[in-house]
């Protein structure tokens, strides 16, 4: 068991790169992270981040859903014109891809807010537009 007074001593304050903070980090780290050219960041800010990767890959892939729902839509419809025009609804079908793609701006304006503010009210806001692209809610 290392003794505690000697651990203390081994702590520095160092401040956060990204939000300013204050926080304690063990000596040395801070000029081996510099070397290395790795941010020096806080808990929070680490974090932060892991939540932002973790939308952004889902946001990828709710692109990536939503282009496919696009596709099939087109196909369905063109399927359907080939049937019967007169029971294809063509207003409600631009209607949802509108939606679609409106919900899909909204999500990237989203993250480049996140981006620039790192504030947690965007990521909450984004989270809560993806959960209802995901369901097919929008
Ligand atoms: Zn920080």
């Amino acid at each position: 068991m290392p003794n505690s007074n000697t651990d203390k001593l081994l702590l520095e304050l160092v401040a956060c790169e990204r939000c300013k903070n204050p926080f304690m980090m063990n000596k040395g780290e801070k000029l081996s992270k510099q070397e290395k050219g790795e941010e020096i960041a806080c808990e929070n800010c680490i974090k932060l981040e892991e939540r932002k990767i973790k939308l952004e890959l889902g946001v990828i892939d709710s692109v990536i859903e939503s282009h496919k729902e696009i596709e099939a839509s087109i196909l369905e419809v063109k399927e359907k014109i080939d049937i019967s025009k007169a029971h294809f609804n063509k207003q409600q079908f631009l209607e949802k891809i509108k939606k679609k793609s409106e919900a899909l701006t909204k999500s990237i304006e989203l993250l480049q807010k996140i981006d620039e503010s790192n504030e947690e009210k965007y990521l909450d806001k984004y989270k809560k537009l993806f959960d209802k692209l995901k369901s097919g809610e929008l």
